[in-house]
């Protein structure tokens, strides 16, 4: 057998992912090895698939003791034969797993660290009695004294070496930082080992910062944005979890809190709820996330501004490990750094103080930059990217700002002319002319007064404080802050430089394309669900988000087409497949819709966003279209959103069922390609900006869209 059947056959898949292949080369090839890849890149094919070819036992040695359970089950079920001793298991059960293991049944052990050299049944008695073929050292950098999360029995490994010195060893971490690597290899004792050094990039998360502000609003409005959705919500404090928990509940979402302060079977209890999908949210201070492998964690919120880039990346990390895409959001407030500094300045570690604020520098930074989100992230990593990414708040705002020159100006000699000791609320006041006997009557002979009448008190609030987001303002963190100048406001002031700000609300300006049927997604899920619950794991573990998604989106009805969904292995199929194929036969008959024909799934096509979409539906509105019905009429008698519409007739379009000249003529469409092409990104907003009500979306989509 080749490595890729093996991926095929057991996993479903039909590819290796980045550096999955290369790794699996080089082990096969009996070399030390490194792997550094990203959280959710695929690090555990890199040594399960050379276990199922190596002729013995492969050891994986992991800190993580909650997930080895898991990580077994998940392996049991797509019919790969592996335990784990830890201990948390009775002594029997401990001999038990011993004596398959000395038998050759199990292909992969997990062990902690501690258990390699001590106990009665230590894990070296028991290698006296197989083929150790491989050993595979899982979160390597707890090895290092300059990760972020060292434990001295990784260094027992070493010796672990000295002893099977003919075996290859494999480390594997997602740890970024330079100096930790090169003391992985040093401390496990590696020989020359091959290094695979994968990109950090997260693609499929679409990156966040918004101004703390009216946050519970804004929370809910992107919780609004997830129905149904699982996610993580971090708050710096226990009472911020309690909090945020209930006002989540009061609003209907099923959230429970978890923190270090609640009984210990609560917190196991909201954190298995949590897992097996019962409950969708769970809200969080940064003790929970440690050993957990759920792979459908499609938002990460961050109440509070994490203490450095480094825990933010891990924590955001948690977010989309199956792939689809996957939101986060930061909620920023310049008081957070201030209390964080002083939570720094308190610590035990005199030492660490400097080298900590200058990362939570870096953390502020982040939240204030006006760069692409993810190529600031990536740069900090050491990765040089040479483009900005499209996904990221500050992206989707490109071309989208306006030239708020004259009025930032106004407000911030404003804020100058009062000494920088008032808030936003009352700058506004002044600026606006307020008769208000709170207005000082000394403000009220200052050129400023009432400058600023003829915009509302919500634009300028909304001025203000992207001032204050985008780094021209800073507010102290007192009960009643005030604002001053920033030395980029200053600078911005001297240069008489253009100040351009996004005045739109920003938080969830991308609608996301979908391409899968949400009806059928949701009966799928729902069998999942049950499935899970008869089977006692957790919902992933019987089939991904991704996979079903392929599946709403390709309606596979029988087994062959079936196989060829992502992640849909033998045993899996065998499993589960007549149940899931039910499902799907069903829906269709429900909903009139007639799967794509022939029921196959070519290469090409899966990886298309439009392919093999709710057909049906498109039908329908195709033959309303051509009887004539304007885009809204259609909506109107299919009970359906517009925009929901527009996709149905720009995948018309695009499969050449309705004529491009239906929407444009020659000339409208080169005119907008022209446009088009001075632009740099490859977004639509900017086209909508320059040609406001002349063209529709739809027509620019299909403009620049279809060639
Ligand atoms: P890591 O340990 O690096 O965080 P995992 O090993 O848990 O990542 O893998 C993340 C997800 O990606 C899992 O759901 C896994 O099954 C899936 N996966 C791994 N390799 C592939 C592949 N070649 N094709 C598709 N999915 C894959
Ligand atoms: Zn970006």
């Amino acid at each position: 057998m080749r490595p890729i059947d093996i991926l095929k056959d057991f996993y479903g898949y039909d590819q290796f992912r980045g550096n999955q292949e290369p790794i699996i080369n080089a082990v096969m090839a009996g070399k030390d090895t490194i792997a550094l890849m990203p959280t959710g890149a695929g690090k555990s094919v890199c040594y399960q698939v050379p276990a199922m070819l190596l002729p013995g036992l492969t050891l994986v040695v992991s800190p993580l003791i909650a997930l080895m359970k898991d990580q077994v089950d998940a392996l049991n079920a797509i019919g790969i034969p592996a335990a784990f001793l830890n201990s948390t298991q009775s002594s029997s059960e401990q001999r038990f797993i011993s004596h398959e293991v000395t038998s050759g049944k199990i292909k992969l052990l997990y062990v902690a660290p501690e258990r390699i050299f001590s106990g009665g049944n230590s894990v070296l008695d028991l290698l006296g009695n197989v083929t150790l073929s491989l050993v595979a050292v899982d979160e390597a950098h707890c090895v290092s004294q300059w990760g972020h999360d060292f434990r001295p029995e990784y260094l027992k490994i070493g010796e672990l070496r000295q002893k099977f010195k003919d075996i290859p060893f494999l480390a594997l971490t997602a740890t970024a930082d330079t100096l930790t690597r090169k003391d992985i290899a040093d401390k496990l004792g590696l020989v020359s080992p091959t290094w695979f050094v994968s990109s950090f990039d997260r693609p499929n998360i679409t990156y966040r910062v918004v101004l703390r502000n009216d946050a519970f609003q804004k929370l809910i409005d992107f919780l609004s944005h997830h129905p149904g959705d699982s996610g993580i919500i971090y708050c710096l404090s226990r009472k911020g979890v309690e909090d945020t928990a209930e006002r989540l509940q009061d609003f209907g979402y099923q959230a429970l809190p978890y923190h270090a302060g609640l009984e210990r079977d609560v917190r196991q209890r909201n954190q298995e709820q949590f897992i097996k999908d019962e409950t969708k949210i769970i809200v969080a201070t940064i003790a929970f996330g440690m050993g957990i492998d759920k792979s459908n964690v499609r938002f990460v919120v961050h109440m509070n501004m994490p203490q450095n880039v480094e825990s933010y990346y891990q924590e955001t990390g948690r977010a989309g490990r199956d792939g689809l895409p996957s939101e986060v959001l930061l909620f920023y407030s310049f008081g957070d750094s201030i209390t964080l500094g002083r939570m720094i300045e308190n610590s035990e570690n005199p030492d660490h103080i400097e080298v900590m604020k200058k990362k939570l520098d870096r953390m502020v930074s982040f939240c204030q930059t006006q760069r692409c989100r993810r190529r600031f992230l990536l740069d900090y990593f050491g990765e040089t990217q040479k483009e900005d990414c499209g996904n990221c708040d500050i992206c989707f705002q490109k071309g989208n700002k306006l030239d708020v020159t004259i009025f930032s100006q106004m407000l911030l000699s404003a804020v100058v002319r009062m000494k920088e000791s008032f808030g936003l609320a009352y700058v506004i006041l002044v600026l606006r002319g307020s008769q208000s006997v709170k207005v000082r009557e000394a403000h009220k002979a200052l050129g400023v007064y009432g400058v600023g009448k003829d915009k509302s008190e919500q634009f300028w609030k909304k001025l203000g404080n992207q001032l204050v987001l985008e780094g021209y303002l800073e507010a102290t963190d007192k009960e009643y802050p005030t604002l001053s100048l920033t030395p980029l406001a200053w600078e911005k002031l001297k240069q008489k430089e253009k100040i351009m700000l996004s005045m739109d609300e920003g938080i969830l300006a991308t609608p996301t394309e979908q391409s899968h049927d949400k009806g059928l997604l949701e009966k799928l899920k729902n069998l999942r669900f049950s499935l899970a619950r008869k089977f006692n794991v957790p919902p992933y573990i019987i089939f991904s988000d991704a996979t079903l998604v392929e599946m709403a989106t390709h309606y596979p009805t029988d087994l062959a087409t079936l196989r060829q969904i992502n992640g849909v292995g033998q045993v899996k199929a065998e499993k589960y497949g007549d149940e899931f194929r039910r499902v799907i036969s069903q829906y269709l008959v429900e909903n009139d819709i007639t799967p794509p024909a022939p029921n196959r799934i070519s290469g090409s096509q899966r990886r298309t966003s439009s392919s093999g979409k709710n057909v049906g539906s498109e039908k329908e509105t195709l033959e309303l279209f051509q009887k004539g019905l304007s885009v809204d009429q259609i909506a109107e008698k299919r009970e359906m959103a517009p925009s929901t519409i527009e996709g149905h007739l720009f995948n018309l379009t695009e499969k050449k069922l309705i004529p491009q000249q239906e929407f444009l003529n020659n000339d409208q469409i080169a005119e907008i390609k022209a446009f088009y092409e001075t632009q740099e990104g490859h977004f639509l907003r900017p086209l909508k900006d320059h040609f406001g009500d002349k063209y529709t979306y739809l027509q620019l989509k299909v403009a620049v869209r279809i060639s």
